[in-house]
Formats: structure tokens, sequence, C-alpha cells
């Protein structure tokens, strides 16, 4: 009787565990020992590791090592298959699809069980969110398979994918790779995370039941190693991965200069701002499924708690309540509210964290609950009397571990949420629409969440800013990322014969005047008080620019911060400028005519009237290019806002120096992003006659800054540069590749094109690629109704 009363009272959950057996009779049924799948069949591994159950410690699978030779199989089966999954055409491609969304939908409960055991994670969180999203996610890409040919012309499949994947979402993080990847005419080269293969085992069985054809999908398990060779792999055309920063560094490095695609979905530290009208209780529960959904292991995860102060008392003390609710045991178990972490060394490496905090005078709490005897367990634990720069508020932990912080104003709120090296997401928390919009568009992250957190869904793209990596997984945004513009050129294999014209150095000619470099809107002296002498067709000597150096790199960079107003301004506001730009070029037509000519050789008419239809082109785009509403299921809209990517280096092309200047310049400037441009060498005096254009166009101080001389040197600069966030380099490989090394310090977005392009020639030299280069999807996700 006491016990009835006692139940009541308590309202305690009894166990009600999931029966695994079917999922070990699997595991039995290839005698505990996995291979590779590679063409359509299971090929042999020499070597395998032990793949480990968290919540027991216990042993699951052997699990084959990938070694060079079934990378360079697998590699190989995906390269013979391509063209005939291409010629397969867009229904059938839809339809494999299509049955590899129902074969999950089919073996849910097997893939979830799956899942929970090789991870950890809660079956509640596998059954009900991972596995419904990936049977999601391949329904929406069958979808795009089938209209991609009228969506998005003049586009093609990359070739061969080498896909990456961490161990956090096994299978989801496989379905956001394979699916857009096949649903644009790829063939896939997939290698999970080394914890965490089994889901993806068992989809490979799938997709012979989906009926996709052999060597479409192949799948490589193994180490980090593993993952090496296949993103060096020869024949790989593009590299996608997902995974920490540290190894997305990694990859950018061993893929620069080989004119390989390549997305990062890296990590991230993201904030979870509540204002003081937020509607408690639903925040409480926010800042639950923010941090300790998965054990606090999401790439996304709320672990910044930023409160405003006026209710922080209230709020903390609230949440260690309901803290103090959450059910922390067996992941098999429906009742779990947090499992097991994935491995033993992700257990230290929180505990470390947690020490570290400590160290630095930070308070640490967690509640009593006992944890299990075996298994990898960590206490929801929070972290307060912190400032922005202790660790635990800086470094991505990846567990159940949440640092405060509280915030006075608005303002302040921005400033801490921003005061980050990633920006992949955040939440915010109040019932004033208004103030969220406001804070959502001046966050630095690729997703926002409006009064709820973690949501996902295949039609709305994911990825990060800055640190975070670049490129969107999910919706058009997402399919972007395997399909490539066929007017992007590669860039050039030499610099052009046009680069090699005779410079002298210091000259001290009759020339008295030395073109300057523009920073901030001003003319100043180079840092290094030298100039270059720019010469004539015939080698003479014409004029002379400064020669830029690094401290004149630094300082545009700052100017073009100055100026970030820009991006803000309204895109009418934007075309005007552009617009005025155009005339006033058009006045000096005649000017820029002769010059051309007298560094050519040949008529300048043709490239000045083509710059000043430029300069109209990307006006008229200004306030075209817009974002979407997406309507995910549940009653929430998704606002998919294209933002300026920041401050942005342009290495203009060698050849048709102002055309290819306009080219870059213009796309850039009109959505929003402030630059810093090298011009053409051997045409850098046109350069220095076009601001004194851009000095009587209305263009705000600092929205283009100039520096003449050595281009591969300025644009090393540049790519070092931790405050530049893009850079174009319209030049030759060896120079490309140089960017592309460099720029791992932000891991900036670089975009490696043609300089040799016939920039005349509208349909390459201009369009909505630059656009879309020009610009990374914000998506602000917000619910609606009671
Ligand atoms: P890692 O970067 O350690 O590993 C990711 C994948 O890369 C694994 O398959 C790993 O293999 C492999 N790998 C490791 N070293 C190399 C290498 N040198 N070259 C090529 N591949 C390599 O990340 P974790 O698996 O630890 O995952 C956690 C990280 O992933 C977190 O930082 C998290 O934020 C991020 N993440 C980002 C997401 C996003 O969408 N932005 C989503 C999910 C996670 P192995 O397993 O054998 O080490």
């Amino acid at each position: 009787m006491s016990r009835v009363r006692e139940l009541f009272e308590t309202m305690e959950y009894g166990p009600a565990p999931e029966d695994a057996s079917l999922a070990k009779q699997w595991i039995e049924s290839h005698d505990g020992i996995f291979g590779h799948w590679i063409d359509g069949q299971w090929s042999q591994a020499t070597q395998h590791f032990e793949s480990i159950n968290p919540a027991t410690e216990k042993k699951l699978a052997a699990i084959g090592q990938g070694l060079d030779a079934d990378v360079n199989a697998a590699v190989s089966a995906a390269r013979n298959a391509l063209k005939p999954w291409q010629e397969l055409g867009s229904n059938g491609r839809a339809r494999c699809l299509y049955g590899l969304a129902r074969q999950v939908q089919k073996h849910a409960r097997m893939l979830a069980v799956l899942e929970t055991l090789d991870n950890g994670k809660p079956l509640r969180e596998t059954r009900d969110v991972d596995v419904p999203l990936v049977a999601r996610h391949f329904y929406h890409h069958a979808g795009w398979a089938s209209v991609l040919d009228s969506e998005m012309p003049n586009t093609s499949a990359y070739g061969v994918i080498g896909q990456i994947i961490p161990w956090n979402f096994p299978l989801l993080m496989l379905a956001w790779k394979v699916a857009p990847a096949l649903a644009a005419g790829n063939t896939v080269v997939l290698k999970p995370a080394e914890y965490t293969s089994l889901s993806a085992l068992y989809f490979a069985e799938l997709t012979q039941n989906a009926g996709l054809p052999s060597g479409v999908f192949n799948l490589v398990t193994g180490a980090g190693e593993t993952g090496r060779t296949l993103a060096s792999h020869g024949d790989v055309d593009k590299v996608a991965f997902t995974g920490s920063t540290q190894v997305g560094r990694e990859i950018r490095t061993l893929t620069a200069g080989t004119d390989k695609g390549l997305t990062l979905e890296l990590g991230g530290k993201s904030p979870f701002l509540v204002f003081a009208d937020a509607d408690v209780d639903s925040a409480i529960e926010g800042v639950v499924d923010g941090i300790w959904f998965n054990q606090g292991q999401v790439c996304c995860a709320g672990s910044r708690l930023l409160v405003q102060e006026s209710i922080s008392d209230t709020f903390l003390s609230k949440l260690k309540q309901r803290m103090k609710t959450l059910r922390i045991g067996n992941p098999l178990d429906k009742t779990t509210d947090m499992g097991a972490i994935v491995s033993q060394s992700q257990l230290k490496n929180i505990q470390s964290y947690i020490d570290g905090a400590k160290k630095e005078g930070a308070s640490c709490w967690h509640t009593e609950t006992p944890l299990p005897e075996s298994g990898w367990y960590f206490h929801p634990t929070l972290v307060t009397d912190v400032f922005s720069a202790h660790t635990i508020m800086t470094e991505e932990v990846f567990g159940p571990v949440l640092a405060v912080m509280t915030f006075r104003t608005h303002k302040e709120a921005i400033e801490i949420a921003n005061n980050t090296r990633y920006g992949l997401a955040a939440s915010i928390w109040s019932e004033n629409i208004n103030l969220s919009l406001d804070v959502a568009s001046k966050i630095k992250a690729g997703v926002i969440w409006i009064n709820s957190t973690n949501e996902f869904d295949a039609a709305s793209g994911f990825g990060g800013y800055r640190e975070s990596g670049f490129g969107r997984e999910g919706g058009r945004e997402g399919l972007w990322a395997y399909r490539k513009s066929l007017s992007d050129l590669p860039p050039d294999d030499q610099p052009p014969a046009s680069a090699v014209a005779p410079v002298v150095a210091n000259p001290t000619s009759a020339l008295d005047k030395t073109s300057k470099l523009y920073i901030g809107g001003r003319q100043v002296r180079p840092d290094s008080g030298y100039s270059r002498g720019v010469a004539a067709y015939d080698g003479s000597l014409i004029g002379t620019v400064g020669e830029g150096n690094r401290k004149d790199i630094r300082n545009a960079v700052e100017a073009a911060h100055g100026a970030s107003k820009w991006g803000s301004a309204s895109a009418h506001h934007r075309a005007q400028v552009l617009y005025f730009l155009a005339e006033n070029l058009e006045i000096r037509a005649d000017e820029f005519s002769q010059r051309l000519e007298m560094i050519t050789g040949t008529d300048g008419d043709l490239q000045v009237k083509e710059s000043i239809n430029r300069l109209f082109f990307y006006a008229g785009w200004c306030d075209k290019y817009e974002g979407t509403v997406h309507q995910p299921p549940l009653g929430r809209v998704v606002f998919a806002v294209p933002e300026p990517v920041g401050v942005m280096g342009l290495i203009c092309p060698e050849r048709d120096a102002l055309l290819g200047l306009i080219s870059l310049i213009a796309p850039a400037i009109a959505l929003g992003n402030t630059v810093i441009t090298i011009p053409s060498e051997s045409g850098a005096l046109v350069a220095t006659d076009f601001y004194q254009i851009l000095e009587t166009s209305d263009i705000p101080a600092g929205v283009v800054n100039i520096i003449t001389g050595a281009r591969p040197n300025l644009a090393s600069e540049i790519a070092r540069h931790n405050d530049v966030d893009g850079l174009w380099c319209a030049g030759h490989r060896a120079m490309t590749a140089e960017i592309e090394r460099l720029s791992v310090g932000n891991l900036k977005q670089t975009w490696a094109l043609s300089g040799d392009r016939n920039w005349l020639d509208a349909s390459v030299g201009q369009g909505t690629e630059f656009l879309r280069r020009a610009t990374q999807f914000k998506n602000v996700w917000a619910p609606y109704g009671e």
C-alpha cells in the first residue's frame, strides 16, 4: 500500500529495457567479424579492431581495419560505378534513394538498437530522433534526384566522393553525407568512425535490398589513418568531412592544391541565451535538450549558457532541480534520459576539462544520481564562476557539461555569444520576437533556434561559420556541396604570359608620381617605402605603384572590418552604389580604355564596356539574391538567409586587369562583404585609377581596399590572416595551393578559380556562382502556435 502511494508521489518509471537479441543475432550471423563493403559485396579485412559497447565495456564485434588496398579497391569500385549510376537518370536514382528510405523505415528498430549498443546513446533518442531523421533525409533527397536537372542546370556531379564521419550520430551523419551525394549523381566511399561502425555496416546490406547498383556506395571501416588515405587518394574528386576542427585542418592541408572539392562540418561552442522575458520552464527543457541530449556529444550542443542577470538565480536553481530528475543508466532502457559516453578516452577527456575548470577557479556542480557500476558514464554537470577566457568557455568539451555566464544587456549577450572562434549554432529564448530576430541576425552562426534547440530537417541546411567549417548539409545549399557549376573552371596550371611583364623595383626614373595604396577610403603610402614599375606592352615603363606588404594587408583588414555596416545596409542601397560606380566608370571610359591599350597593346574599349555591364549586372542582383522560407514538419518555420561571408581577400586575375578586378569586387560587395583587393601586377595602374572612381561613388570607406604589389606574396599574407573570413584566388595552381595550405589558421573559406578564363564571356565571367561563393547561409528556426 505504501509502495503505491510512494509511486504516486515520485511518479518513478519502472524499467523498460529493449530486447537487443535480434541485433546481437545479426552480429553473430557475421561470426562477430566484419570486413568492408566494396562493389556491392563484403570484402574480407586482413586486420581488425574491437567495437565496444560503452554501456557495458563488453566487445560487440571485430571491425575491419581499412588499409591502403581496401581504400584503393573501394575508390576504384566507386569510379567504375559512376558512369552507369549517372546513366540511370534522375528517375532511376530517385527510386534507389526512395528504396533506401523505405529500407531504413522497415529496419528502423534494428538500426536504433544497433546504434544504441554501439554508441551508448539512449534508445529513446536513436528510435525517436536519429532513425526517423535518417529516413526523412533519404526521402527528401530522393525528391532532389528527381528534380535535379531542372533545379540545378549547368552543373555536374563531382564524381567520386570520399566521406568521413564522426561517432556521435553515426547513422545520421551517414545519411547527411550519402543521401545528397547520391542524389547529386556521385558515387561514394564512406569511412565511419572507429568507435561506431555497426549501423553503417548494417546499412551497407540495406543498399542491396534497396536495389542500389554495386559500387555506388562503398564502406571502408578503420581508424584515422584510413580516413587520411581516403582524403588524400588521387582518384577522389571531393572530400566531405564531419569531425573535429583539428582533423578538419589536417584534411584542408592534405587537399590543398589538388582541385578536390572540400566541405568541412566541424565543432562548435554554441551559446544558449536566456533573456529575462523567456518562458523559464520551456527554456529549462531547452537546456536539457541543448546540452544533455546524446550526453552533450553534439557538435551544436548549447554548451555555453548565457542567462540575463536578473533571472539567473531563479533559473539556475530551477535547472538544478530539473537536473536531479534526469535518469542516467542503461541506454537500452526506454526510460533513460542519459546513456553512456562513447569511450573511456572520451570520458577521461571530459573529466580533464572539469579538473582544468576547477584549477581555473570555476565551481562545478553535478547531481548525486548513482551511476551504473560498469560502463562509461558521466554526471550532467553545471560549471559556474567562469569568464569568457576560461578554457571551459572556449573549448569544445563534447560531454554533458554546461558552462554558465550571465549578461546584463542584449548587446552584451551578443558580444559574449560571438566571443568564440566557432560559429555553428545558437539558441535564443525570449518571448519578444523582435528582440529574438534582432539577436539572431547578429550572432555569427550558421543555425539559430528561437525558443527551441537541436531542431533538424533534411530541407534546411546545417553547417557553420568561422572555425565550425564551411559548406552546408541538407536542402538546396547542401546539394550544392555535391554539384559543380560548369562555369567554375579550376585554377590555371601556369601563370598567364602577361604576368611576366617586366617590373622595375624601386624605379628612379623621371616618373615622379607613385600611385599609392587604397586603404580605408584613403590613398596611403606603402609601409615598405618601396614602389614597383609597371610596364607597357612594349616593356617601357609607364608608371609606378606602391609595393604592398604584410603591414599594409593588416591595415586593410582592419579598415575592412571597420566598414562591416556595409553588410547590414539595405540591398537597395548597395545596388544604388553599384549603379553609381558603373555610371562614373562610364564617364571615364575613354581614359580607362587608353590605359588598357597602353598595357596590352590592344583596344580596351570592349573590356571597359563589359566592366560597366558587369557592375550593372551585380547591381541588379543586390536585392534579388535572397533566402527562402522552409516549412519543416511540426509547427516551425525556418528562414534561410544568405549572409555575407564577411571580410574577403580577392586575388584578382592577371589577365583583363579592369574586368578581372571588377568581376571579383562587384559580386563580393553587392552582397555585403568588404574586401581587400590584390590587383593584376601588370595592370596595377588600372586598379589605382579605379580607386579614383571609388572615391566619387559613395562607396563607404573601407568597403574596398586595394593593395598593389607581388600577388603571390600578398595572397599568402591574406591567407595567413586570421581575421579574414574568405579568400578568392584567381590564379595559377602553385599560388592557390599555397593559399589553401595557409588558410588553415582560421579555416577561412577559399575559392581557387581560373584567372585565365575569358572574362569577356559573361557565361564564365559572371553569374550566380560568384554570388553563392560570396555568401553563407544562416538558418533561423522559429516555432509558431500556442
Ligand atoms: P574526429 O575529427 O576525431 O574524427 C572524425 C572522423 O575522422 C572519424 O571517422 C575519424 O576516424 C577520422 N579521422 C581521424 N583522424 C583523421 C585524419 N588524420 N584524416 C582523416 N580522417 C581522420 O572527430 P570525432 O569522431 O571525435 O567527432 C567529434 C567531433 O565531430 C566534434 O568536434 C564535433 O563537434 C564534430 N561534429 C561536427 C558535426 C557538424 O555537423 N558540424 C556533427 C557531428 C560531429 P576515427 O574514428 O578512427 O578517429
